[in-house]
């Protein structure tokens, strides 16, 4: 994103929309360029009185950050918008996740901190090192040089995004060893990132990882959200 310093009339509308507090104001209003993700949210909200922000076309590697960022553009990969795939939410109807496994969702950044991928990669090697199969869907998984590390493209990890998902499935019983592994990386990783696990109730309605995030006393809100899936389950 860019502001056209010629335009700019410095009335400061435009500095509490921006999502990373990137825009400044001295004479005129600036971005810092390090810090914007290309969300758009400047532009789209229409609040600058003289149109002066233009969104510029970006080249790889900074392209990656709109599509990250900016809800209305869709990756070229999955031809979705946003950042993860759209399983975690719609099991009951595409049954991705089978009894005995777990699906595990790390979503990282968030509005006002962002993410880069640096540290995307960082958990994704770690998870890689437990066994994680990555979902092939998941934009994240495309930008990896091979899903049997996690590594990603070398050319990518200082870009800024303001948020990206790792998803992966994992064998059940190696779910306890996983969240001992993240508790052991979040330290080294320079922003916030959270952790959503799903997988098939038993019958008498139980949840099966519930047991193992008890044994670990990992605080866990099983009807924190819940969404139905209005289908047929495939056979
Ligand atoms: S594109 Fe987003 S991050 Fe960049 S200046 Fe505009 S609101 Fe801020
Ligand atoms: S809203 Fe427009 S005119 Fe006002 S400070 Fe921002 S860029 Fe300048």
């Amino acid at each position: 994103m860019r502001i056209d310093d010629k335009k700019c009339i410095a009335c400061e509308a435009c500095v509490p929309v921006c999502t990373m507090a990137a825009i400044t104001l001295d004479d005129v209003a600036a971005i810092d360029q390090s810090e914007c993700v290309e969300c758009g949210v400047c532009f789209r909200s229409g609040v600058c009185p003289v149109d002066a922000f233009e969104r510029a076309e970006a080249d790889w590697p900074r392209s990656l950050r709109s599509v990250f960022s900016d809800p209305t553009l869709s990756h070229s990969q999955t031809n979705v918008p946003g950042r993860g795939t759209e399983e975690m939410k719609t099991n009951d109807v595409t049954g991705v996740f089978r009894p005995g496994m777990v699906g595990i969702g790390l979503e990282f950044g968030r509005p006002g901190i962002g993410t880069r991928f640096r540290d995307v990669d960082l958990v994704a090697q770690a998870m890689a090192r437990e066994g994680a199969q990555f979902r092939p869907e998941n934009p994240v998984t495309f930008l990896m040089t091979d899903t049997s590390t996690g590594k990603l493209r070398e050319d990518i990890l200082d870009e800024k995004v303001l948020s990206a998902i790792i998803e992966f499935t994992i064998p059940i019983d190696r779910m306890k060893s996983v969240l001992a592994t993240l508790r052991e990386v979040s330290p080294k990783v320079d922003t916030v990132f959270s952790v959503e696990c799903i997988n098939v109730i038993e019958p008498d309605g139980s949840v099966p990882m519930d047991r193992i995030l008890d044994e670990l006393s990992i605080a866990h809100y099983p009807n924190g959200k819940t969404n139905l899936g209005l289908g047929r389950r495939p056979t």
